[in-house]
């Protein structure tokens, strides 16, 4: 194991102290800005914590209490394009009922952290802050400049937050032309000495849909040929109930690959979910990446017994992937049928960067350089994030926010879970990667 730069000592010492106290404020996102007034005392925080090392920084409201900071730390080299770290300040509900500790305590208790946003994604919120507050008090200038990003809104779809920015302020990011950021950079333990690091490189497009099927209204006692309900729930069936077809993208084709060489299997392309299941929990999150997908979540209709509603409707989570997006409406089309009309409630992109590149080497080599058993791999992400809105400005995004995660650990079912934790060790070793990465990059 390599030595630890002594100046990252403070940043250590104070991570887990700064993501109990970024926990503690509580900046629940339930869709409504009435309840969003959180965000904004945490980007005052984090502000006040820029602030006591003399890194300046900005806060910018999209509504009130919906607040978003960004700061940029001049890098040695002016003229180099800028490179952005971002990360939301939002989190998703939690009942204190369900969990062993109540959720905005920010506890910490057999070595973790304790709280809700403890991987989504608070824990890279502090790491940043902690690396950043230690250069600035060891004098240390990153090569190129970082833009920093703490924004509101992600986990409703980063209308007020990154959305916001990019749409509004796109000056901020001047220059960026590579961002980093969730969901990536975590280990799967393979064996003692090997553990892959899912480096996120693509997310699926998002596109929720209200289907509407218009019928007779009549007495629910009568013979009827044209209910609304009926129609509609043929369709959302069909829906529900279609496999989309196996799509194997280049990030999943290498993710595919580095499995069967590090589990020494041969995977049978036809049926990749089988082999992925070995992972684990995480298997769920990824194997969501190999087709497109469309799930009902919601149905509205009629307000009595025995009449007969005149229309119906029925909400349904769709995914694409990236480049599928045609085939994915067409397909959809064809399992809607006629007599349900179709429209979207949002829809956004899909997102796909390569693999490779100079960053790319730094990432790589960084987490070789504290983990010697570290491999790292490209995957795609089923669900969606604020690289959505910063690839608009023609950025390369990447989910890295590097934790070494102890082998048993159930990271997938800890975001927007129960019990949501993460270990002090592994945001020590998450600085230690990101203080090599941001210096060499
Ligand atoms: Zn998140």
């Amino acid at each position: 194991m390599a030595e630890t730069p002594a100046p990252l000592a403070g940043a250590q010492a104070e991570v887990a102290e700064l993501l109990s106290d970024l926990i503690r404020i509580d900046t629940t996102n339930t869709g409504s800005t009435a309840t969003g007034a959180g965000e904004r005392a945490a980007a005052e925080w984090v502000a006040g914590k820029l602030d006591e090392v003399g890194i300046g920084s900005q806060i910018f409201e999209s509504e009130r209490g919906r607040a978003s900071l960004v700061a940029r730390i001049p890098g040695a080299d002016r003229s180099r394009p800028a490179l952005l770290v971002h990360g939301h300040l939002d989190v998703v509900p939690a009942d204190p009922a369900e969990w062993s500790v109540h959720p905005f305590s920010g506890e910490e208790r057999d070595g973790y952290i304790w709280g809700r946003g403890a991987v989504d994604m608070k824990d890279m919120d502090a790491m940043v802050l902690a690396l950043v507050r230690d250069w600035a008090r060891t004098g240390v200038q990153p090569p190129r400049d970082i833009v920093l990003a703490y924004v509101a809104d992600e986990e409703a779809g980063g209308k007020l937050g990154a959305h916001f920015l990019v749409d509004e302020h796109a000056d901020l990011f001047e220059g960026c032309t590579e961002a980093i950021s969730e969901v990536g950079g975590f280990s799967i333990t393979v064996r003692d000495d090997l553990r892959l690091y899912l480096v996120q490189t693509a997310e699926k497009g998002l596109a929720w849909m209200r289907l509407t099927a218009a019928g007779r209204p009549g007495h629910g006692s009568f013979e009827h040929d044209d209910n609304a309900v009926t129609r509609l729930c043929e369709a959302v069936a069909r829906v529900g109930a279609h496999r989309f077809p196996l799509t194997l993208t280049p990030p999943m084709r290498q993710f595919i690959a580095a499995i069967e060489d590090a589990y020494g299997v041969e995977i049978d392309p036809a049926e990749p979910e089988l082999a992925l299941a070995r992972l684990g929990s995480i298997s769920r999150m990824i194997g969501a990446a190999l087709r497109n997908t469309a799930n009902p979540t919601m149905l509205d209709a009629g307000y009595k017994a025995n009449v007969i509603p005149g229309s119906a409707s029925a909400t349904v989570d769709g995914r694409f992937l990236y480049g599928q997006e045609e085939e994915f409406e067409r397909q959809l089309a064809a399992l809607i049928g006629e007599g349900v009309q179709r429209e979207w409630l949002v829809h956004d992109q899909a997102v796909e960067t390569t693999f490779d590149g100079a960053l790319v080497d730094s990432m790589v080599a960084a987490l070789k350089a504290e983990d010697d058993g570290a491999r790292p791999v490209p995957f795609t992400m089923s669900g969606g994030t604020d690289a959505k809105s910063f690839q608009r400005l023609g950025m390369r995004c990447f989910g890295f926010s590097p934790l070494r995660l102890p082998p048993d650990l159930d990271f997938a079912s800890l975001f927007h879970g129960i019990d949501e934790r993460v270990p002090v060790e592994s945001l020590r070793f998450g600085i230690r990667v990101l203080d090599r990465f941001l210096r060499a990059s």
